[in-house]
């Protein structure tokens, strides 16, 4: 439930709302997971007037706004075309009017596309105050201390690499059960992401290409993700037949 709704035209009032003691206060994005009904009681803070809407481009940087909604992210031009994948089946086009970058990686859980996107781009965040820059790979663990009392206000992703979404879902519009996205430098760095299970997408391989590794990565990684959608086995079968989809299109 929202007790209180600030709409601060500053970072410097943002942020002092938000390292409040009481009540809890939180950043609202597109306020799509925050508008739902909860027992908590959270005060929020509207980041619509901080413009951190914008999508800049830094030689092989796309430096996103943390507020910039899915669908603007999608009609962005410089997009690499299996991102756009992704995106389309991150949320359905009204949700992607609403929901931005930051809050659908906040919110996320292992079966979201995006953020499964971002963690295989080796995307990074800024952090408010502090300025700090940490990757996607070491916020997701821990998000809810990160995140207490500060802001994300941009999340920067390459655009000089190979990138590939592939996945497997119950139906084509459904949430992934089991997904892999890769992302290959032009040195050979390759890395490799599992989604569709767990509270976050999981980081399977951090190296140089090289398919057998990659599978036995795999394994590893998904040793022990059998829930109600599909058992251990069936994931790391699948992920693996996906994965190599995904090594294929690197080499075309
Ligand atoms: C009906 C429905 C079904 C959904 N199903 C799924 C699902 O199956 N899988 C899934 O992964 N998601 C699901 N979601 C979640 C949702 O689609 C996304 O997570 C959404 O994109 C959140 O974006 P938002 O901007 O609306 O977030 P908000 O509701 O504004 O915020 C979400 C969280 O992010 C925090 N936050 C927002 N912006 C910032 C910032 N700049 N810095 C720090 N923290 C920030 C908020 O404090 C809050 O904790 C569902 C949502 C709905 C409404």
């Amino acid at each position: 439930m929202i007790i209180e709704y600030h709409r601060p035209d500053t970072l410097e009032s943002a942020l002092e709302l938000l390292q409040r003691e009481t009540p809890l206060t939180v950043p609202l994005g597109g306020g799509s997971v925050l508008n739902q009904p909860s027992d908590s009681a959270v005060a929020v803070v509207d980041l619509q007037n901080l413009e951190l809407n914008t999508i800049k481009k830094t030689s092989n940087t796309l430096n996103l706004g943390a507020s910039v909604t899915l669908q603007q992210f999608l009609e962005t031009p410089i997009i690499l075309s299996a991102l756009t994948k992704a995106i389309k089946h991150e949320a359905t086009y009204n949700r992607r009017q609403v929901a931005t970058l930051a809050g659908s990686l906040v919110a996320c859980n292992g079966r979201s596309p995006l953020s499964a996107a971002f963690l295989a781009l080796d995307a990074h965040i800024i952090l408010l105050p502090g300025e700090e820059r940490i990757g996607v790979g070491d916020l997701l663990p821990l998000r809810k201390k990160i995140l207490k009392g500060r802001l994300i206000t941009e999340i920067s992703v390459p655009v000089n690499v190979k990138f590939a979404y592939e996945y497997v879902a119950r139906s084509p519009a459904d949430l992934p059960i089991v997904s892999v996205s890769a992302t290959q430098w032009s040195n050979g760095r390759t890395r490799i992401v599992l989604g569709g299970y767990g509270p976050a997408p999981i980081l399977a391989l951090d190296g140089v290409q090289d398919q057998d590794q990659a599978l036995t990565a795999i394994e590893n990684a998904f040793f022990s993700a059998g829930d109600q959608w599909a058992s251990t086995e069936y994931r790391v079968h699948t992920a693996k037949i996906l994965a190599k989809r995904c090594l294929k299109t690197f080499k075309e």
